[in-house]
């Protein structure tokens, strides 16, 4: 039992010391964030515009959640009695049952997610039209189905083998496919290089500042899927590349503004965002597994097939519970690269004009409540980040 507690204690002390190197930031512990009134920023047409779009929104996360947990909780309830009938045996029983957890949840909450595309079709952020939205994404939802399978055949090969200790081997081979996904990611969306060539010399000189090396700078072709601007930095090593949607090139956003982004993004690479995402899913992945452990004993534990469904149920509630923390440790990585753009191009007045242009092409709430911001928000919101280069403004006017 002494045992069991010092163990526990180093294991504490190990990921609250791994916690501490994850969290550490080069934002000045001393920057002060002014107060910004929205109001001094954006239309109240503008304003009116976000909030009545993120209402909606709202409404279906919080839907679909809801519907989600519901059905799981059902098939948790009554699902197991098919896991007697089936002849695959254990393992084959359990993923099968997986596979049925997976459609009935797509089944649930397909209403909810049409009214959504229809929602942003209406406020024309989405091209996607309706056949291709119920019949073209074949491809990511076998994705999803062959990993889930992997997952139960992983899960449960371990809970056979290792009975009531199977989460401490299962996290390391999720790991290893998390560190594997992040490092192939960028090899499965079709981009070409940025055409022009002043961005290109400013990218360049941005690469220098922020010792980087070499990062391509390429252009996903996606303004017939949606108008939403994003960019995304993303890979390991070689596969390491800043994606920019060609939605953002369309004439929407300066030279300037396109700078900012550009600085943004190469910040996330100097401070080795993805490796720290990649250190976060880890220390998520051992007390995480633990608890699903935990639960699913009262089906008998995950060697049986019959505890499949309460797994499944067990992940989506844990997932939800995570949300606010994951949207936290988010936050405070982009809160980071905000300050490297600011950093390497000195130009808080460019990035101001970009987070303002978020607000009519996203439709993104400048400064949305509270309860938002803590499930829904994994940047700081446009006012913290307009505050946030306005701080820089301040203090580099001050120094000399
Ligand atoms: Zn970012």
């Amino acid at each position: 039992m002494i045992r069991r507690a010092s163990l526990l204690a180093a294991a504490a002390a190990v990921w609250g010391v791994a916690a501490w190197f994850l969290w550490r930031t080069t934002v000045p512990s001393s920057l002060h964030l002014p107060h910004v009134d929205e109001h001094g920023f954006f239309t109240a047409a503008q304003l009116h515009a976000a909030a009545s779009f993120s209402r909606v929104e709202d409404i279906l996360f919080w839907g679909t959640t809801l519907l989600q947990i519901a059905a799981l909780a059902a098939f948790a309830r009554w699902g197991a009695r098919w896991a007697r009938e089936s002849a695959a045996g254990p393992v084959g029983t359990g993923m099968l049952l997986g596979m049925l957890g997976f459609a009935l949840v797509w089944v649930v909450q397909l209403p909810l997610e049409v009214v959504d595309l229809w929602w942003q079709r209406r406020h024309d952020l989405s091209k996607v039209g309706y056949t291709s939205f119920l019949f073209g994404d074949w491809f990511s939802l076998a994705g999803q189905f062959v990993f889930l399978c992997l997952a139960l055949a992983i899960v449960m090969g371990l809970a056979r083998r290792f009975r009531s200790t199977w989460w401490i081997w299962a996290a390391p081979p999720f790991i290893g496919l998390t560190l594997l996904f992040a490092f192939v990611s960028p090899y499965l969306v079709t981009t070409h290089p940025l055409h022009s060539a002043r961005l290109r010399a400013i990218a360049s000189r941005l690469e220098v500042q922020e010792g980087v090396g070499h990062v391509p700078i390429e252009v996903q072709d996606i303004h017939d899927v949606t108008s939403l601007p994003n960019s995304e930095a993303t890979g390991l090593g070689p596969s390491r590349r800043v994606i920019i949607f060609d939605t953002m090139l369309d004439g929407r956003f300066t030279t300037g503004e396109l700078k900012v982004v550009i600085g943004h993004e190469l910040g996330h690479l100097a401070r080795h965002h993805i490796w720290k995402d990649v250190g976060w899913y880890a220390l998520f992945a051992f007390p995480g597994l633990f608890l699903i452990a935990q639960v699913t004993k009262l089906r008998g534990g995950l060697r049986e097939p019959a505890a499949v469904p309460l797994a499944l149920l067990a992940l989506v509630v844990l997932d939800l519970f995570a949300l606010p923390l994951q949207n936290a440790i988010s936050r405070h990585m982009e809160a980071e690269a905000d300050w490297r753009a600011l950093v390497t191009t000195r130009d808080p007045k460019d990035a101001i004009a970009l987070f303002r242009r978020f607000v009519p092409t996203t439709l993104d709430e400048p400064n949305p409540s509270t309860w938002d911001y803590v499930m829904l928000e994994n940047h700081p919101t446009i006012v913290q980040r307009i505050a946030m280069a306005e701080a820089y403004a301040t203090s580099a006017a001050q120094s000399p």
